[in-house]
């Protein structure tokens, strides 16, 4: 069963900004305010639709800059949520905002109303980079509001993006590192996409801008995956969500519904390869822990088909000793008198 759980969206909603990249009406698919009456009929559908209610099931206000909305709207739509928090329904609420919107005021207010985890859009720390894509904020105030939301008992999300104008792959891995440094709770990885009616689409149809290619993408989300997982910080995302009206939109960059995969795939192959280096070519047998056997086979059976160009004839099979983004290479012989040996 899964754990209810439920989304809503305050598109563009106290955000007095307009960042290179974004357009919000179509990422979250709504053009309109959210309303009382929204938050109320998404947990009362959540809460009839089965499922079961545990300390992690989460009310999540998502899109624009939460606690940069009006404080009475704020209120309200905190106030109906937390009708909702309690035994029997939903543990906690969970907003989204900009770095530079927190403050000790702003979270007394969060607190009293239940909310446990505050996503931080910090999308780079580069200031460059900031600057770049029109965020108004600096790395320091992400820095600032990480460290505020700690002292202050809050768990804490940090959203980036890759390829964003301006950036490169050097300044994409130093946001990475820097979020490692910050340690989050979790993390979020969005690939930028170039949506119509933004200013990165002014950039791309003028020529000034050329934006990642989803190999790029899958290259350098797949390395930052790794490092946040060999450094326990949970990566809850990576790549935007289907839905809105994202694909409509979408003039270059990259979107992929199952992207997060693909770097998962990605993670896998690079791996079978660094365990196969320079061994001859053959038959092999690689053991995964079960819960990744897709990705270790890699979308339309990508890596087995790489893995056969390369001279190595690969067939997946779990093993629950694996741990995670490791794998075990068996080279079946040929000779049924001989074992077969482990590289
Ligand atoms: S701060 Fe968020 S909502 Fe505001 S323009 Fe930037 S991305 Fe959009």
């Amino acid at each position: 069963m899964k754990h209810r759980n439920v989304s809503l969206f305050v598109p563009h909603e106290g955000c007095p900004h307009a960042c290179s990249f974004c357009n919000q009406k179509v990422i979250s698919g709504q053009s309109r305010p959210l309303t009382v009456n929204d938050i109320r009929t998404a947990c009362e559908t959540a809460l009839q639709s089965g499922g079961y209610c545990t300390e992690e099931s989460e009310i999540a206000f998502f899109g624009g800059s939460f606690t940069a909305i009006e404080t009475e709207k704020q209120i309200l739509y905190l106030q109906t949520a937390n009708e909702y928090i309690g035994e029997g329904k939903f543990g906690s609420i969970r907003i989204s905002t900009r770095p530079d919107c927190i403050n000790e005021e702003i979270l007394v207010v969060l607190k009293q109303y239940n909310v446990r985890n505050v996503e931080l859009g910090a999308q780079s720390m580069s200031d460059e980079v900031l600057l770049a894509n029109r965020r108004g904020h600096t790395a320091k105030d992400t820095e600032n509001a990480v460290r505020l939301l700690r002292e202050n008992g809050f768990g804490v999300g940090l959203q980036m993006m890759t390829g964003l104008y301006g950036s490169t792959e050097e300044t994409d891995f130093f946001t990475a590192r820097e979020f490692v440094r910050l340690q989050p709770d979790t993390v979020r990885i969005y690939p930028t996409a170039v949506l119509e009616h933004t200013f990165l689409a002014q950039l791309y149809k003028n020529g000034q801008y050329c934006p990642q290619t989803q190999e790029q993408a899958v290259a350098a989300c797949s390395k930052m995956l790794r490092l946040f997982y060999e450094h326990n910080i949970r990566v809850i995302r990576v790549g935007l969500h289907a839905g809105g009206d994202v694909q409509g939109n979408l003039l270059a960059g990259v979107f992929h519904p199952a992207f997060g995969e693909l770097c998962e795939g990605e993670i896998y192959y690079s791996e079978m390869c660094n365990a196969l280096h320079n061994a001859p070519e053959g038959r092999y047998t690689v053991y995964v822990t079960p819960r990744a056997f897709s990705q270790a086979v890699g979308q339309k059976k990508n890596n087995i088909i790489r893995l056969a160009q390369k001279g190595y004839t690969c067939r997946v099979a779990a093993d629950v000793n694996i741990p995670k983004y490791r794998v075990r290479i068996v080279c079946e012989r040929t000779d049924e008198t001989e074992e077969n040996e482990c590289i």
